[in-house]
C-alpha cells in the first residue's frame, strides 16, 4: 500500500470563487495546511468536460437527485419530479451552465488524508449551513433554497473529490499525465520524515 502522504485530490475553483476574487485566499488556505500543490492550470470548461466529469461515477445523478427531492421535502415544497434521476439531471443542467460560464481554476493537492483534509476546510455542499471556519462557511451565502428559486446550480466555490477513487478518476480527466508533478517541499522532512533532525547547530 502506497504511504497516505502520496494522497492526491482534485479542486476546482469554480467561476464564482474567480470573480469574488478568492483565488488566493482558498490556495492559502490549502497550502498552510501542509499539504503540496502539485498541478495548477486555469481554463473555461467545455459543457462535455462537465458533463464526463458528474457523469464518472454512475450513481452520482441519483444521489444528488434524492438529495435534492430531501431538500424540497424538508422546506415542505412539492419537487419538480418524485424520480430522482430526472431531478438529477437538472441539477447537471445547472451545473454546466455554472461551470462554463468564465475560468476555473484546477488544482492537485498532495499529502496526507488529502481528499478528508480538502474536504473538511471545504466545508458542506450548502453554504447557508457549511460549518463557520470553512471556505464555504465564511465566503458564501448561497442555499438549495436560492438556487431552486431561481432554478440554478448553488454556487459554493469550489469542487473538491469526494474519495480517494473519486480522485483518481477526476484527476485524469482535467490533466495529462506530464501535468501533475512529482517533487519535494522542504517542510515534508518536519511534516513526514520519521526523524526529525539536523534542526540544532
Ligand atoms: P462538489 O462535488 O462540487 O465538491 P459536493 O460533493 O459537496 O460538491 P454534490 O452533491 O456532488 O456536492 O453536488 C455537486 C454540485 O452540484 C454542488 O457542489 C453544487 O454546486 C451543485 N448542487 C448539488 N445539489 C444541488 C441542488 N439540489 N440544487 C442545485 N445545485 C446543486
Ligand atoms: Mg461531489
Amino acid at each position: 500500500m502506497s504511504h497516505p502522504k502520496h494522497e492526491k485530490t482534485l479542486v476546482l475553483i469554480k467561476p464564482d470563487g474567480i470573480q469574488r476574487s478568492l483565488i488566493g485566499e482558498i490556495v492559502q488556505r490549502y497550502e498552510r495546511s501542509g499539504l503540496k500543490l502539485v498541478g495548477l492550470k486555469m481554463l473555461v470548461p467545455s459543457s462535455d468536460l462537465v458533463e464526463q466529469h458528474y457523469s464518472l461515477d454512475p450513481s452520482w445523478k441519483k444521489s444528488v437527485g434524492e438529495k435534492a427531492i430531501g431538500s424540497y421535502e424538508k422546506r415542505g415544497i412539492e419537487p419538480p419530479s418524485r424520480d430522482p434521476i430526472e431531478v438529477g439531471d437538472r441539477v447537471l443542467q445547472g451545473l454546466k451552465k455554472y461551470l462554463t460560464c468564465g475560468p476555473v481554476i484546477a488544482m492537485v493537492w498532495q499529502g496526507a488524508h488529502a481528499v478528508e483534509v480538502i474536504r473538511k476546510m471545504t466545508g458542506g455542499t450548502e453554504p447557508r449551513s457549511s460549518d463557520v471556519g470553512t471556505i464555504r462557511g465564511d465566503f458564501v451565502i448561497d442555499s438549495y433554497q436560492m438556487a431552486d428559486t431561481d432554478g440554478r446550480a448553488v454556487r459554493n466555490l469550489i469542487h473538491a473529490s469526494g474519495s480517494t477513487d473519486e480522485a483518481n478518476q477526476e484527476i485524469p480527466l482535467w490533466f495529462g499525465a506530464g501535468d501533475v508533478l512529482s517533487y519535494r517541499l522542504v517542510q515534508e522532512q518536519i511534516l513526514y520524515d520519521v526523524n526529525i533532525d539536523g534542526i540544532l547547530e
